[in-house]
Formats: structure tokens, sequence, C-alpha cells
């Protein structure tokens, strides 16, 4: 039950201190997302592309993300910026260690797409990404996989040959297949022969529900085969979805700061309306930050910026991580063991928080 958010300065630094030091477990975030704008700078230099002007400070212009076909714009630009083995380590290693480790991330399941690449063939971008993964794991001890985004821009069977094209060179570190993009533009459905192919192959799925209706939250999990949801939130306008969703223990994967300002959680005003109902519903929730530095905020952020406004301590946050470590595609042995350490980290924290203070 939420009853306040905080009130006094000493609660202030509790709350800080928690959500810099609860371990989370990181599934709805997206590669190109999480380049830091001073990097994208480093590589317009790197390959000597004009960026019309813009630095570190300009490139990221979060509020006109309201809009996102401005945001996929940006987006756009940072993909052609990457476009060697080089640059593939780096934007993971940082997206890993600076955007991940640093923030207490213990696992992520980092979201590619393929299509976000132009002229860099799939093998390299794997080759390149997992070199990354390689040396973040090394350095921090962060694991991490791959889930291969399609666009739902795309055709059918564009998405349908990139999924083939994953099979042919399938590699460990491919776990499973996403779908993203501008919704509007490309209702679930369609994409079932896709998801068959990649279910038929034991690829896991996924896909983005941001803006469609809860209709569409049926057909991911009936038709597309999905087990689990990115983002989902209108599954919050329909009580016998929502029930079923319940029932079933179906995880929803939330990004509250970028959804906050592309006014689909809420209505752009940080009450973050929608989480807040797909909480009480008892729909079993985890969050993320889906494109940390576009959307100034990072994987320690979403969880301070949902704490606030929604009044939640130590037990919500806590099981947002559980929830992500139940949702999260690792195999059973390696699952028991993020959940040790994940509920070994929770207990010291209740300890501490438990323990008097000056
Ligand atoms: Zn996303």
């Amino acid at each position: 039950m939420v009853t306040s958010g905080i009130q006094t300065e000493s609660q202030r630094a509790g709350l800080e201190h928690l959500v810099r030091t609860l371990p989370k477990v990181s599934l709805h975030c997206h590669l190109l997302g999480s380049v830091q704008a001073s990097t994208v700078v480093q590589l317009a230099r790197r390959h000597r592309v004009d960026l019309a002007g813009h630095t570190a400070e300009t490139l990221y212009d979060h509020d006109s993300y309201e809009d996102l076909g401005e945001f996929l714009r940006v987006l756009d630009v940072v993909g052609s910026l990457v476009r060697d083995l080089d640059d593939l380590h780096r934007i993971t290693y940082e997206s890993l260690t600076l955007g991940g480790a640093a923030h207490q991330v213990l696992h992520r399941e980092i979201q590619i797409s393929p299509p976000g690449h132009p002229g860099v063939p799939y093998p390299r971008l794997i080759e390149g990404i997992t070199a990354g993964m390689r040396d973040a794991h090394t350095d921090t001890g962060i694991t991490s996989s791959i889930v291969v985004g399609l666009c739902r821009e795309d055709s059918v069977s564009q998405a349908m040959e990139i999924v083939e094209t994953v099979i042919e060179h399938r590699t460990d570190e491919v776990v499973g297949i996403g779908l993203d993009y501008a919704e509007v533009k490309g209702a679930p459905a369609q994409f079932a022969p896709a998801y068959a192919r990649a279910g038929a192959a034991g690829l896991r799925r996924t896909a983005h529900s941001e803006t469609g209706p809860p209709r569409h939250i049926e057909v991911l999990l009936d038709e597309l085969g999905c087990d689990r949801i990115d983002h989902g939130y209108h599954v919050v306008d329909d009580p016998r979805i929502t029930q079923r969703c319940v029932q079933q223990e179906i995880p929803f994967i939330c990004t509250p700061v970028s959804s906050d300002i592309g006014r689909y959680s809420g209505s752009g005003d940080g009450s973050h309306r929608r989480i807040a109902q797909m909480v009480d519903a008892g729909l079993k929730v985890a969050i993320d930050s889906d494109d940390p530095p576009m959307f100034g905020t990072d994987p320690t952020h979403d969880f301070r910026a949902l704490a606030r406004a929604l009044g939640y301590g130590l037990e919500e946050l806590a099981g947002f991580t559980r929830n992500a470590v139940d949702a999260c595609w690792l195999d059973a042995s390696d699952k028991a063991a993020l959940r040790h350490r994940v509920e070994q980290q929770i207990t010291a924290l209740a300890s501490d928080a438990a323990a008097p203070h000056d």
C-alpha cells in the first residue's frame, strides 16, 4: 500500500542509498539508445561526420522525444556512426560498465537492432558486441546476453530474413528476439510467422507494446508466443486481460522515465499513472531504462523517479528486481545463481535499513 511520498531529508538520503545500491537486472535497454552523447561526438570525429554543429551537450534533446519520430531520427544518426568492431566493442562495453555495473546492474539482456546498423553485416555486429560483453564481464563481473529486435516498420519478409540470419549464425549469446520501433506502423499479428520460426529454433520471444491497445498484449502472448512484454501500459485498460496476465504471471518490463516523456505510461507529469495501476493490479512489473542517456536517465534514476513519485521503498523496489530475475532468459542454473546474489544483496540492504542511524 502506498501512502505518501518521501517526506524528510533523512528519508530522502535513505532512498538515495537504496536506489544506488539495489541490485538490478536489466531486460529492456537498447544498445544504440545507451550510447553516451560524448561517445557519439567522438565517433563522429573518428569517422569525419559532421553533426551539424551539435555538441555532447546539445545532441540529445530529451523533451523533443515526446515525438517518437524525432527520437528515432536521432537514433538513426547514432546507428550510422557505429561502423566497425572497435565502435561496437566500445558502445557495448560502456553500456555494460558505466551504464550498467556502475549502477549495480548484475545482468543485462541487451536489445539490439540490426536494421539500426546499416552497412554492418550481422556476424560482424555480433562479433563486436560479444567482445564488449566479454571485456565488461572480465572487468566488472556483469553478465549479459543479446535480444535481437525486429523492426516493425519494415516488411514481414525483412523481419523473417533477420530471424533466418540469426538462426544461420546462431551463437550462445543470442537468446531471443524482440519487436520495436513505431507500433502504429506495424501491428504485431503480421509478424507471427517470423516469431513462429524463431520459437521453433529455440529462441525466446518478447515484443514492445507501448502505445497499442490491450488487445495487442493478447496477440503477443497467443500469436507471437511472447513470454514477457516490453512496456505493455495499456493492459490496464482491459480488466479481463489484466486479470489474465496476473494469473499467468506475465512479466512487463516498464521504463518509467522514457515512457513518461513519451506520455505512454501516464500524462507526462511524472505521475507514472499506468505503472502504478499495473503494480496495484498485481501484475508482475520489472523496471529498466530503455534508452538511458537519450532520455536523460540511467538504471538508478528510473528506480529513483518511480520511488519518489509513488512512495515505493525497499519492498517494492526489490520486488521489481525479483520479477526481472524471474523474467530473464538465463538457463536454470545461472538463474539460480543470479537469484542467490540478488537475495544476498537485498538481505544486506534490509539489515542496513533496519540498523540504527545517528
Ligand atoms: Zn524499448
